[in-house]
């Protein structure tokens, strides 16, 4: 069996995971930059955040032998503070990056102007670097929120075919699916969504343009969810090649629109004395950017040669 995590916060998990993931069967991960906990003050945290999903954690991951691909994004609930809106210049030398697959997660969080503003701006951005967009709807409110998120959606240049409605449940499922959209659930230890119920609305709905994920993060959250889905949808009497649709060939259609999603993994056994982290020497902090080098200078340290990094 072959799983797809289309929705998964690997930075705040442990290698322990990335072995768990592995050994039940997932082969592919994509991360959503998202808000960290502790909230960001200013544009440069982001990058250094957006920096690390595109160097260091596909390097991490590679280590277990999984693809891992990320989305970039000013996320809903940091759109509403004025410090950090001026990322959103910055994004557009980011979303040129290979290892970007879509524009995410946006969407709406408290449902305010300032979240309005960022939704509609990425979406912008989406369309014009021709970027599918993860858009989150709200966990409060939830079909209100999905009506106003679609209705941003279709102001927007971004085909709907081009957008994952994420964090869906039994309220919204009909609504998104009627607009076109990709269909996104996040399913979770004990609350919201659990795997019982998703494959009650996998039997109802079908599994025509579905993503399942388990959107685990530093929270309460189980990495192997996309597996436990996988083992439940086949005891109730879907066959394998429904399982291959849902939890692979769907995210790969959806984040393949990017163009840019590679899934053989290079696995590397590089070690440092004895450590299986490779350490490089931090950048000196004092030294001046030059404005001028090259994109790769954005790369973390740690990363002794290119080579040994998928993607890069
Ligand atoms: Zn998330």
């Amino acid at each position: 069996m072959r799983l797809f995590d289309p929705h998964i916060h690997m930075t705040s998990r442990t290698t322990d995971d990335y072995e768990a993931m592995y050994a039940a069967g997932v082969r592919a991960v994509v991360e959503p930059s998202f808000w960290l906990g502790q909230p960001r003050t200013s544009p440069a945290s982001f990058l250094d955040y957006f920096n690390a999903l595109l160097g260091w954690e596909p390097f991490r991951a590679a280590q277990h032998g999984i693809a891992h691909h990320c989305t970039l994004a000013l996320n809903p609930k940091e759109a509403n503070d004025p410090r950090c809106v001026p990322v959103l210049d910055e994004l557009p030398r980011y979303l040129v990056k290979d290892q970007v697959v879509a524009v995410g997660e946006i969407g709406y969080d408290s449902m305010t102007p300032a979240e309005d503003t960022a939704l509609a701006a990425q979406l912008e951005l989406a369309a014009a670097h021709e970027l599918p967009a993860l858009v989150h709807t709200p966990h409060r409110d939830k079909l209100a929120g999905l009506r106003r998120t679609l209705d941003v959606v279709r102001e927007s240049a971004l085909p709907v075919d081009h957008v994952l409605i994420d964090h869906l449940n039994e309220t919204t499922v009909k609504e998104a699916k009627d607009s076109g959209c990709w269909l996104g659930f996040s399913v979770y230890p004990d609350t919201k969504m659990d795997e019982e119920r998703m494959v009650a609305i996998l039997r109802a709905y079908g599994p025509e343009r579905v993503l399942v994920n388990s959107a685990a993060d530093w929270g309460r959250s189980d990495p192997l969810k996309t597996r436990k889905v996988a083992d439940l949808m086949l005891a109730e009497g879907f066959d394998e090649d429904d399982v291959d649709r849902v939890l692979w060939r769907n995210p790969v259609a959806f984040y393949g629109l990017s163009g840019r999603l590679t899934l053989d993994v290079t696995t590397t056994d590089a070690t440092h004395e004895g450590n299986s982290i490779l350490r490089g020497v931090p950048r000196d902090p004092g030294a001046p950017k030059d404005p001028g080098a090259p994109e790769d200078s954005d790369t973390p340290a740690g990363r002794p040669e290119a080579s040994a990094v998928p993607g890069a």
